[in-house]
């Protein structure tokens, strides 16, 4: 027999020790979602109907200025197992998942978008993989064609460079969506720090983690809430959160200079020494004078995405502001059940 490796002795040993029954928390960031929170529903509740298991929602109101939070309120209300967080303002998607994982109280969660571009019927197989014993399970997407060919190459870009910079390593194309473990969540609620890049994050927390490939349907409806500077940000926040190369790089890059100079001022000074003084160089002088201009203000502007994140996290501040807490039903499996099947004969 081939000797088992460490990971399956691992998931063997947490497959064993599985609870039969847990409970599931479905995380939800929703933000100015009212053209398709109902459908999320109606498309998530049979899947989580045919988990078997007790279930809540939680979502998270990320500071919606539209209808979102009255549909959501109507439907806890009317017997929504979970809860709706609200929070005092947009905090911005990442914020939103930690308030959602914190108030969470499932055994296990599944973070999911609320545009349907995650398909809920994954949450079936990512449980398989749940009970094999994986912490994590997540979803890849294969076929981005519902992104547009800018996004998938800057994502692509932005992957490989993370991923050569950071010491962890981040899968290309997963997103959010994911099935974690109680273990995984209460690691992550031991991070501190207030840029909270969950995909880094995830990343860095570890894990046995599995992948269950998908494609990426286009969203249901409604408007996407990123654009390119949200998304240019959003990777910034990324790299300085995870490496710190871009400081560390100028001293090379100094070194590496400083080295041509000295090479270069020998030089100069031989053919002064040999050929007399001459004086033409105007333009040679601009060029290294407006190179390295651009190269000090480019390292100082580095080194100020750096401060600027220090001054951030020195501040304290919490991640999110809530502003209340709306209760729906409590989680059980039979009166989830029942409940499911009277809203669809109303509908
Ligand atoms: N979202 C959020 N706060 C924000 C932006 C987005 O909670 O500031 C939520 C949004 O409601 C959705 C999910 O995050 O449930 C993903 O948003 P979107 O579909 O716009 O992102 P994309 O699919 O383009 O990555
Ligand atoms: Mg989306």
């Amino acid at each position: 027999m081939q000797p088992k490796s460490a990971t399956e002795i691992y998931v063997n040993r947490r497959q064993a020790t599985r609870p039969q029954s847990p409970l599931l928390s479905l995380v939800v960031p929703v933000f100015n979602e009212e053209d398709v929170i109902t459908h999320f529903l109606e498309a998530t509740r049979p899947v989580l109907n045919q988990t078997g298991l007790a279930y809540e929602y939680v979502f998270i109101d990320d500071g919606s200025r539209d209808r979102t939070a009255e549909i959501l309120s109507q439907e806890l209300a009317g017997g929504l197992p979970g809860r709706l967080l609200g929070l005092s303002r947009n905090f911005g998607k990442e914020a939103a998942l930690s308030a959602g994982l914190e108030a969470a109280k499932g055994d296990i969660a599944v973070i999911i978008d609320a545009d349907l571009q995650d398909p809920p019927e994954l949450i079936l197989q990512m449980l398989d993989g749940w009970r094999a014993g994986y912490d994590v399970v997540y979803g890849l997407r294969v076929d981005r064609s519902s992104d547009t060919l800018m996004k998938r190459s800057t994502a692509g870009m932005f992957y490989r460079l993370f991923n050569r910079l950071a010491n962890i390593d981040m899968p290309a194309n997963a997103g959010d969506f994911r099935l974690i473990d109680r273990v995984v969540i209460d690691a992550l609620m031991k991070l501190p720090e207030r840029n909270r890049f969950m995909k880094g994050l995830f990343a860095w927390v570890g894990f046995q983690t599995m992948a269950i490939p998908y494609e990426r349907p286009p969203r249901k409806a409604g408007a996407g809430k990123f654009n390119y500077w949200k998304l240019w940000n959003f990777a910034l926040d990324g790299l300085t959160g995870f490496t710190t190369l871009p400081l560390r790089v100028w001293f090379y890059g100094g070194a590496l200079v400083s080295v041509g100079a000295f090479a270069y001022a020998l030089y100069l000074t031989l053919r002064v020494l040999i050929g007399g003084i001459d004086v033409p160089g105007y333009a040679s002088l601009m060029v290294a004078l407006l190179f390295f201009s651009g190269v000090q203000l480019l390292s100082i502007g580095m080194i100020g995405e750096y401060i600027a994140r220090l001054f951030n996290e020195a501040k304290q501040r919490p991640v999110y502001v809530l502003q209340d807490v709306i209760e729906g039903a409590p989680a059980n499996v039979d009166a989830a059940n029942g409940q499911a099947d009277e809203q669809a004969d109303v509908r």
